[in-house]
Protein backbone atom coordinates (compact mmCIF):
# COMPACT_ATOMS: atom_id res chain seq x y z
CA UNK A 1 0.00 0.00 0.00
CA UNK A 2 1.12 3.42 -0.41
CA UNK A 3 -0.46 6.76 0.60
CA UNK A 4 -1.75 9.33 -2.12
CA UNK A 5 -4.25 12.50 -2.30
CA UNK A 6 -6.70 11.00 -3.96
CA UNK A 7 -9.43 13.49 -5.43
CA UNK A 8 -13.28 12.13 -6.43
CA UNK A 9 -16.26 13.46 -7.67
CA UNK A 10 -19.48 11.25 -7.11
CA UNK A 11 -22.43 13.00 -8.08
CA UNK A 12 -21.02 16.44 -8.21
CA UNK A 13 -19.92 16.45 -4.41
CA UNK A 14 -16.06 16.66 -4.78
CA UNK A 15 -13.62 15.32 -1.95
CA UNK A 16 -9.61 15.12 -1.38
CA UNK A 17 -8.57 13.16 0.80
CA UNK A 18 -5.03 10.59 1.95
CA UNK A 19 -5.94 7.37 1.04
CA UNK A 20 -3.90 3.66 0.63
CA UNK A 21 -3.61 2.78 -2.54
CA UNK A 22 -2.71 -0.64 -3.81
CA UNK A 23 -0.52 -1.23 -6.65
CA UNK A 24 -2.79 -3.34 -8.41
CA UNK A 25 -5.10 -0.36 -8.14
CA UNK A 26 -1.86 2.14 -9.63
CA UNK A 27 -1.43 -0.08 -12.40
CA UNK A 28 -5.14 -1.09 -12.96
CA UNK A 29 -5.47 3.31 -13.45
CA UNK A 30 -2.06 3.95 -15.19
CA UNK A 31 -2.18 1.52 -18.39
CA UNK A 32 -0.57 3.98 -20.47
CA UNK A 33 2.94 4.23 -17.89
CA UNK A 34 6.24 2.50 -18.53
CA UNK A 35 7.94 3.58 -15.88
CA UNK A 36 7.28 2.86 -11.63
CA UNK A 37 8.67 5.78 -9.60
CA UNK A 38 9.37 5.74 -5.42
CA UNK A 39 8.25 9.19 -5.42
CA UNK A 40 10.45 11.22 -2.81
CA UNK A 41 8.78 14.67 -2.90
CA UNK A 42 6.49 16.46 -4.86
CA UNK A 43 4.95 19.83 -4.55
CA UNK A 44 2.10 22.80 -4.15
CA UNK A 45 1.94 24.41 -8.04
CA UNK A 46 -1.10 27.13 -8.89
CA UNK A 47 -2.22 24.46 -10.56
CA UNK A 48 -1.75 22.05 -7.65
CA UNK A 49 -3.75 24.31 -5.71
CA UNK A 50 -7.05 24.81 -8.04
CA UNK A 51 -6.85 20.97 -8.64
CA UNK A 52 -7.14 19.98 -4.66
CA UNK A 53 -9.48 22.73 -4.03
CA UNK A 54 -11.53 22.08 -7.10
CA UNK A 55 -11.70 25.67 -8.08
CA UNK A 56 -11.29 25.33 -11.69
CA UNK A 57 -11.46 21.94 -13.86
CA UNK A 58 -7.97 21.15 -13.88
CA UNK A 59 -8.88 17.38 -13.40
CA UNK A 60 -10.57 15.39 -16.03
CA UNK A 61 -10.52 12.17 -14.64
CA UNK A 62 -11.93 10.73 -11.37
CA UNK A 63 -10.93 9.49 -9.33
CA UNK A 64 -7.30 11.26 -9.70
CA UNK A 65 -4.30 11.34 -7.97
CA UNK A 66 -3.52 14.97 -7.53
CA UNK A 67 0.29 16.74 -8.19
CA UNK A 68 1.34 17.75 -11.27
CA UNK A 69 4.87 17.16 -10.51
CA UNK A 70 7.33 14.39 -9.03
CA UNK A 71 10.58 13.65 -8.52
CA UNK A 72 12.18 10.35 -7.12
CA UNK A 73 13.92 7.30 -8.11
CA UNK A 74 12.75 4.59 -10.78
CA UNK A 75 11.96 1.37 -9.28
CA UNK A 76 11.48 -0.70 -12.53
CA UNK A 77 11.10 0.77 -16.04
CA UNK A 78 9.88 -0.78 -19.68
CA UNK A 79 11.69 2.25 -21.83
CA UNK A 80 15.29 1.27 -22.22
CA UNK A 81 16.02 5.19 -21.65
CA UNK A 82 15.16 4.87 -17.51
CA UNK A 83 16.40 2.00 -14.99
CA UNK A 84 16.22 1.10 -11.65
CA UNK A 85 17.93 3.36 -9.11
CA UNK A 86 17.85 5.97 -11.77
CA UNK A 87 16.73 10.07 -10.35
CA UNK A 88 14.03 11.67 -12.38
CA UNK A 89 11.75 14.64 -12.27
CA UNK A 90 8.08 14.61 -13.86
CA UNK A 91 6.28 17.88 -14.24
CA UNK A 92 3.25 18.04 -16.37
CA UNK A 93 2.25 16.25 -19.41
CA UNK A 94 -1.55 16.18 -17.85
CA UNK A 95 -0.08 14.67 -14.97
CA UNK A 96 -2.42 15.14 -12.46
CA UNK A 97 -4.82 15.89 -14.45
CA UNK A 98 -5.70 13.31 -16.36
CA UNK A 99 -3.28 11.00 -15.90
CA UNK A 100 -2.37 9.72 -12.18
CA UNK A 101 -0.28 12.15 -10.39
CA UNK A 102 2.65 12.53 -8.30
CA UNK A 103 0.89 13.64 -4.65
CA UNK A 104 1.94 10.45 -3.77
CA UNK A 105 4.71 7.80 -2.53
CA UNK A 106 4.17 5.94 -6.17
CA UNK A 107 3.59 6.91 -9.34
CA UNK A 108 4.10 5.22 -12.57
CA UNK A 109 4.65 7.37 -15.65
CA UNK A 110 5.10 7.30 -19.30
CA UNK A 111 9.23 7.35 -19.89
CA UNK A 112 8.89 10.14 -22.41
CA UNK A 113 7.85 12.35 -20.17
CA UNK A 114 10.42 12.16 -17.67
CA UNK A 115 13.28 14.29 -17.54
CA UNK A 116 16.87 12.56 -16.11
CA UNK A 117 17.13 14.79 -12.35
CA UNK A 118 20.77 16.57 -13.35
CA UNK A 119 23.30 15.49 -10.55
CA UNK A 120 23.71 18.76 -9.02
CA UNK A 121 20.00 18.85 -7.60
CA UNK A 122 18.17 16.56 -5.29
CA UNK A 123 14.67 15.54 -5.54
CA UNK A 124 13.89 17.61 -3.00
CA UNK A 125 15.44 20.59 -4.92
CA UNK A 126 14.16 19.74 -8.00
CA UNK A 127 10.60 19.76 -6.35
CA UNK A 128 11.49 23.34 -4.48
CA UNK A 129 11.88 24.20 -8.15
CA UNK A 130 8.72 22.43 -9.27
CA UNK A 131 6.67 23.35 -12.66
CA UNK A 132 6.98 26.99 -10.82
CA UNK A 133 10.79 27.08 -11.06
CA UNK A 134 11.15 25.43 -14.61
CA UNK A 135 8.56 27.65 -15.51
CA UNK A 136 10.30 30.83 -14.12
CA UNK A 137 13.74 29.21 -16.22
CA UNK A 138 11.27 29.00 -19.28
CA UNK A 139 10.55 32.59 -19.24
CA UNK A 140 14.42 33.98 -18.11
CA UNK A 141 15.51 31.74 -21.16
CA UNK A 142 12.78 33.62 -23.45
CA UNK A 143 13.98 36.78 -22.80
CA UNK A 144 17.36 35.88 -23.32
CA UNK A 145 16.49 34.40 -26.17
CA UNK A 146 14.47 37.27 -27.61
CA UNK A 147 18.16 39.38 -27.32
CA UNK A 148 17.69 40.92 -24.03
CA UNK A 149 20.63 41.31 -22.49
CA UNK A 150 21.23 42.44 -18.80
CA UNK A 151 22.05 46.00 -18.97
CA UNK A 152 19.26 46.83 -21.78
CA UNK A 153 16.99 48.02 -18.78
CA UNK A 154 14.58 47.59 -16.07
CA UNK A 155 13.33 43.68 -16.01
CA UNK A 156 9.63 43.77 -14.42
CA UNK A 157 8.45 40.29 -12.68
CA UNK A 158 4.58 40.26 -11.67
CA UNK A 159 2.95 37.97 -8.63
CA UNK A 160 6.91 38.13 -7.74
CA UNK A 161 6.23 37.11 -4.15
CA UNK A 162 4.92 33.91 -5.67
CA UNK A 163 6.10 30.64 -6.98
CA UNK A 164 6.95 31.34 -10.59
CA UNK A 165 7.92 35.07 -9.20
CA UNK A 166 10.43 34.18 -6.37
CA UNK A 167 12.33 32.21 -8.89
CA UNK A 168 12.55 34.59 -11.61
CA UNK A 169 13.58 37.14 -9.52
CA UNK A 170 16.22 34.91 -8.58
CA UNK A 171 17.41 33.78 -11.44
CA UNK A 172 17.58 37.32 -13.17
CA UNK A 173 19.40 38.74 -10.66
CA UNK A 174 21.91 36.58 -10.76
CA UNK A 175 22.23 36.77 -14.52
CA UNK A 176 22.71 40.22 -14.19
CA UNK A 177 19.61 42.11 -14.68
CA UNK A 178 18.00 44.93 -13.03
CA UNK A 179 14.81 43.24 -11.66
CA UNK A 180 12.05 45.07 -10.19
CA UNK A 181 9.37 42.82 -8.65
CA UNK A 182 5.72 43.42 -8.40
CA UNK A 183 3.90 42.00 -5.10
CA UNK A 184 0.31 43.44 -3.62
CA UNK A 185 2.55 41.79 -0.06
CA UNK A 186 4.82 45.43 0.93
CA UNK A 187 6.10 43.13 3.98
CA UNK A 188 7.67 40.97 1.43
CA UNK A 189 10.03 43.68 0.54
CA UNK A 190 13.15 42.66 2.04
CA UNK A 191 12.14 38.92 0.97
CA UNK A 192 11.78 40.22 -2.70
CA UNK A 193 15.25 42.24 -2.15
CA UNK A 194 17.33 39.44 -1.00
CA UNK A 195 16.76 37.37 -3.75
CA UNK A 196 17.80 39.93 -5.87
CA UNK A 197 15.08 42.50 -6.84
CA UNK A 198 16.49 46.08 -7.11
CA UNK A 199 13.16 47.95 -6.39
CA UNK A 200 9.86 46.67 -5.44
CA UNK A 201 6.47 48.12 -6.53
CA UNK A 202 3.05 47.40 -5.74
CA UNK A 203 1.15 45.69 -7.56
CA UNK A 204 -2.17 47.63 -7.27
CA UNK A 205 -0.09 49.54 -9.51
CA UNK A 206 -0.71 47.44 -12.38
CA UNK A 207 -4.03 45.82 -11.53
CA UNK A 208 -6.68 48.60 -12.97
CA UNK A 209 -7.93 48.90 -16.23
CA UNK A 210 -4.97 52.08 -17.79
CA UNK A 211 -4.06 53.22 -21.35
CA UNK A 212 -3.41 51.52 -24.21
CA UNK A 213 0.42 53.49 -24.33
CA UNK A 214 2.27 54.18 -21.01
CA UNK A 215 5.33 55.55 -20.52
CA UNK A 216 8.05 53.14 -21.24
CA UNK A 217 9.79 51.35 -18.20
CA UNK A 218 10.97 47.76 -18.95
CA UNK A 219 13.38 46.26 -21.45
CA UNK A 220 11.51 43.31 -20.24
CA UNK A 221 8.63 41.06 -18.42
CA UNK A 222 7.57 37.94 -16.47
CA UNK A 223 4.74 38.39 -15.91
CA UNK A 224 2.61 35.34 -13.93
CA UNK A 225 -0.88 37.71 -13.31
CA UNK A 226 -2.56 38.12 -16.68
CA UNK A 227 -5.19 40.52 -16.97
CA UNK A 228 -4.91 43.92 -16.45
CA UNK A 229 -1.45 43.61 -15.06
CA UNK A 230 -0.82 42.32 -17.98
CA UNK A 231 -2.04 44.77 -20.35
CA UNK A 232 -0.51 47.06 -18.47
CA UNK A 233 2.75 45.48 -18.47
CA UNK A 234 2.74 45.34 -22.89
CA UNK A 235 1.69 48.97 -22.35
CA UNK A 236 4.61 50.24 -20.07
CA UNK A 237 6.84 48.47 -22.38
CA UNK A 238 10.11 50.27 -24.09
CA UNK A 239 10.20 50.18 -27.60
CA UNK A 240 11.42 46.38 -28.97
CA UNK A 241 11.00 45.32 -25.89
CA UNK A 242 9.58 41.41 -24.85
CA UNK A 243 7.02 40.61 -22.20
CA UNK A 244 6.67 36.76 -21.23
CA UNK A 245 2.80 35.77 -20.16
CA UNK A 246 3.09 32.27 -18.49
CA UNK A 247 0.25 33.03 -15.71
CA UNK A 248 -3.16 34.05 -14.56
CA UNK A 249 -3.04 34.90 -10.92
CA UNK A 250 -5.19 37.76 -11.56
CA UNK A 251 -7.62 36.31 -14.19
CA UNK A 252 -7.58 34.52 -17.63
CA UNK A 253 -8.70 37.78 -20.10
CA UNK A 254 -6.17 39.87 -21.49
CA UNK A 255 -8.14 43.45 -22.08
CA UNK A 256 -5.31 45.42 -24.19
CA UNK A 257 -5.04 47.06 -27.29
CA UNK A 258 -2.52 46.36 -30.16
CA UNK A 259 -0.93 49.72 -29.43
CA UNK A 260 2.40 48.40 -27.83
CA UNK A 261 2.73 45.44 -30.32
CA UNK A 262 1.94 47.43 -33.71
CA UNK A 263 3.30 51.36 -32.52
CA UNK A 264 6.54 50.46 -30.23
CA UNK A 265 7.13 46.59 -31.88
CA UNK A 266 6.49 45.32 -27.84
CA UNK A 267 6.77 41.51 -27.98
CA UNK A 268 4.57 39.22 -25.89
CA UNK A 269 6.09 35.41 -25.76
CA UNK A 270 3.82 33.07 -24.61
CA UNK A 271 5.07 30.02 -22.06
CA UNK A 272 3.90 26.60 -21.70
CA UNK A 273 5.28 24.26 -19.39
CA UNK A 274 2.76 21.31 -19.55
CA UNK A 275 3.37 20.58 -23.24
CA UNK A 276 6.67 21.97 -23.45
CA UNK A 277 8.62 19.72 -25.64
CA UNK A 278 11.48 17.45 -23.87
CA UNK A 279 14.64 19.13 -25.32
CA UNK A 280 13.18 22.35 -24.33
CA UNK A 281 12.90 20.95 -20.51
CA UNK A 282 16.09 19.46 -20.46
CA UNK A 283 17.94 22.45 -20.81
CA UNK A 284 15.37 24.64 -18.86
CA UNK A 285 16.55 21.50 -15.76
CA UNK A 286 20.33 21.77 -16.86
CA UNK A 287 20.21 25.43 -15.92
CA UNK A 288 18.27 25.45 -13.34
CA UNK A 289 21.02 23.05 -12.02
CA UNK A 290 23.86 25.04 -13.00
CA UNK A 291 22.32 28.63 -12.23
CA UNK A 292 20.39 28.43 -9.29
CA UNK A 293 21.39 30.14 -5.70
CA UNK A 294 20.55 27.35 -3.36
CA UNK A 295 20.50 29.29 -0.57
CA UNK A 296 17.94 31.32 -2.50
CA UNK A 297 16.13 28.07 -3.36
CA UNK A 298 16.20 27.05 0.46
CA UNK A 299 14.99 30.99 1.14
CA UNK A 300 12.35 30.43 -0.68
CA UNK A 301 10.74 27.08 0.31
CA UNK A 302 8.32 25.67 3.12
CA UNK A 303 8.26 21.80 3.48
CA UNK A 304 5.14 19.91 4.47
CA UNK A 305 3.71 16.95 4.57
CA UNK A 306 1.06 14.86 2.21
CA UNK A 307 -2.05 16.03 4.28
CA UNK A 308 -0.79 19.17 4.36
CA UNK A 309 -0.88 20.25 1.10
CA UNK A 310 -4.69 19.51 0.91
CA UNK A 311 -4.99 22.32 4.02
CA UNK A 312 -2.61 24.87 2.18
CA UNK A 313 -4.46 25.02 -1.01
CA UNK A 314 -7.00 27.74 -0.26
CA UNK A 315 -3.95 30.26 1.26
CA UNK A 316 -1.76 29.45 -1.78
CA UNK A 317 -5.22 30.36 -4.28
CA UNK A 318 -5.65 33.69 -1.93
CA UNK A 319 -1.78 34.31 -2.39
CA UNK A 320 -0.91 34.25 1.09
CA UNK A 321 1.91 31.55 0.10
CA UNK A 322 5.14 32.87 -0.22
CA UNK A 323 7.43 31.23 -2.67
CA UNK A 324 7.20 27.50 -2.99
CA UNK A 325 6.12 24.65 -1.30
CA UNK A 326 7.52 21.35 -1.57
CA UNK A 327 5.44 18.40 -0.22
CA UNK A 328 7.83 15.27 1.73
CA UNK A 329 4.91 12.35 0.27
CA UNK A 330 6.76 10.01 3.34
CA UNK A 331 5.59 12.75 5.87
P1 LIG B 1 1.57 31.42 -6.67
O1 LIG B 1 0.22 31.33 -6.07
O2 LIG B 1 2.74 30.90 -5.92
O3 LIG B 1 1.89 32.94 -7.02
C1 LIG B 1 0.99 33.76 -7.68
C2 LIG B 1 1.25 35.19 -7.24
O4 LIG B 1 0.46 36.05 -8.04
C3 LIG B 1 0.83 35.46 -5.82
O5 LIG B 1 1.79 35.09 -4.88
C4 LIG B 1 0.64 36.96 -5.87
O6 LIG B 1 1.93 37.56 -5.80
C5 LIG B 1 0.12 37.18 -7.28
N1 LIG B 1 -1.34 37.32 -7.30
C6 LIG B 1 -2.26 36.50 -6.76
N2 LIG B 1 -3.50 36.96 -6.97
C7 LIG B 1 -3.37 38.11 -7.66
C8 LIG B 1 -4.26 39.07 -8.17
N3 LIG B 1 -5.59 38.94 -8.01
N4 LIG B 1 -3.78 40.13 -8.83
C9 LIG B 1 -2.46 40.29 -9.00
N5 LIG B 1 -1.54 39.42 -8.54
C10 LIG B 1 -1.99 38.34 -7.89
O7 LIG B 1 1.46 30.73 -8.08
P2 LIG B 1 2.65 30.29 -9.08
O8 LIG B 1 3.75 31.25 -8.96
O9 LIG B 1 2.92 28.85 -8.90
O10 LIG B 1 1.92 30.49 -10.48
C11 LIG B 1 1.68 31.80 -10.95
C12 LIG B 1 0.81 31.74 -12.19
O11 LIG B 1 1.53 31.10 -13.24
C13 LIG B 1 -0.49 30.95 -12.00
O12 LIG B 1 -1.51 31.59 -12.69
C14 LIG B 1 -0.17 29.61 -12.65
O13 LIG B 1 -1.32 28.98 -13.12
C15 LIG B 1 0.74 30.05 -13.77
N6 LIG B 1 1.63 29.00 -14.22
C16 LIG B 1 1.64 28.72 -15.55
C17 LIG B 1 2.47 27.79 -16.07
C18 LIG B 1 2.52 27.58 -17.54
O14 LIG B 1 2.89 26.49 -17.99
N7 LIG B 1 2.21 28.58 -18.33
C19 LIG B 1 3.30 26.96 -15.19
C20 LIG B 1 3.30 27.40 -13.80
C21 LIG B 1 2.46 28.36 -13.34
P3 LIG B 1 2.21 38.83 -4.88
O15 LIG B 1 1.71 38.48 -3.51
O16 LIG B 1 3.68 39.02 -4.95
O17 LIG B 1 1.44 39.98 -5.47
Amino acid sequence: MIKAIVLTKDNDRFAAGVRDIGADELRANTAEADVTVAVEFSTVNYKDALALTNAAPVVRRWPMVAGIDAAGTVLESADPRFAAGDKVVLNGWGVGEQHWGGLAQRARFRGDWLVSLPTALSTRQAMAIGTAGYTAMLCCLALQEQGVVPGAGDILVTGAAGGVGSIAVSILADWGYRVVASTGRSAEANYLKELGASAVIDRAELSAPGKPLQKERWAGAVDAVGSHTLANVCAQTRYGGVVTACGLAQGMDFPATVAPFILRGVRLIGVDSVMCPASKRELAWQRLAADLDRTKLDAVTMEIGLARAIAIAPDLLAGKVRGRVVVNVHA
